[in-house]
């Protein structure tokens, strides 16, 4: 992203002049003047237009189009700048309602959370709220995502089972705090988007499988750390709680609908973490 980054800058720096006149008004050919004035006095849209009408010279197309370029390339920079900085915004909100984890709001501070929503939402994508992501499914707040992967103290080795894919987002921080993910996701379209935002993204460290993730998956187990995205109806799942390494920790809202608390379960102790709301986590169990 940065090395992007910087070779748009080396481009915007190269070709930031207009064309001299005579460049662009070539003897015999019919009214060139409209491009020169309007690249002149950098009014594209006009520019364009005359050479969309077969105006000016092969040289002041070439201008245009270089123009038309540059600007593309200064409007992706204006919009990477304000995601950029509507994360350090949301980072700086985090450590303001208490987050301390310094791995976790720098791993936060990286991730591109805006490109884990549907385009449509992309300028809210670091706003301190769930967004819906299709199928009516959200990507949770950052303050949950934050508070849950804080919660899970993660170690570079460990091995995490994720419940709830999503938009892969809470699946990309986790990934760069812990060795490895798999990540189960109920319905198959989230699960295709996520693995391919993820993909594109490079969290290569991520494993998004399709299914009933209240039944763990038991051909990775045991896990480090388990963190579920979606509220335990009534008790922690058992197949989750069975696929936990000792020392473990899991960490599941529960309760009813859709208002319940975060309970956090380590070596068969549990504690409340506090009230939450999730979507409800399906089964097939029953
Ligand atoms: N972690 C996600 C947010 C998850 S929202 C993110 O970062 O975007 C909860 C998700 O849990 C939804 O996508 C929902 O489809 C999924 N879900 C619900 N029940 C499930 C189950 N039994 N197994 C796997 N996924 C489930």
């Amino acid at each position: 992203m940065r090395g992007e980054e910087h070779e748009r800058n080396d481009s915007a720096g190269r070709s930031g002049n207009s064309p001299p006149p005579d460049a662009l008004d070539p003897p015999g050919q019919i009214p060139t003047d409209d491009v020169a004035e309007a690249t002149a006095d950098r009014s594209m849209a006009a520019a364009e237009e005359a050479v969309a009408l077969g105006h000016g010279s092969p040289q002041a197309r070439a201008d245009v189009a270089d123009m038309a370029g540059q600007r593309r390339h200064e409007d992706r920079r204006q919009v990477w700048i304000s995601h950029h900085e509507a994360r350090r915004a949301m980072v700086e909100e985090l450590r303001r309602q208490g987050v301390r984890d310094e791995r976790v709001l720098s791993v936060m501070g990286d991730v591109p959370r805006e490109r884990f929503v549907p385009s449509e939402l992309a300028e809210q994508a670091h706003d301190p709220e769930p967004l819906p992501i299709g199928a009516g499914q959200t990507i949770s707040a950052p303050d949950v995502v934050a508070m849950m992967a804080a919660t899970l103290e993660l170690g570079d080795d460990d091995r995490v089972l994720e419940v709830g894919t999503g938009s892969g987002y809470a699946a990309a921080v986790l990934s760069r705090l812990a060795g490895e993910v798999i990540s189960v996701e109920y319905h198959d379209e989230l699960a295709r988007s996520a693995r391919s935002t993820l993909a594109e993204l490079g969290y290569d460290n991520v494993e998004v499988r399709v299914g009933d993730g209240s039944q763990g998956a038991a051909d990775r187990a045991p896990f480090d750390a388990i963190s579920v995205t979606a509220m335990a109806q009534d008790d922690l799942p058992q197949a989750l709680v069975d696929q936990l390494a000792p020392g473990g920790v899991l960490v599941c809202p529960t309760g009813h609908g859709r208002s319940g608390q975060l309970l956090r379960l380590r070596d068969g102790r549990r504690e409340s973490l506090g009230p939450v709301g999730f979507v409800p986590l399906v089964t097939d169990a029953r």
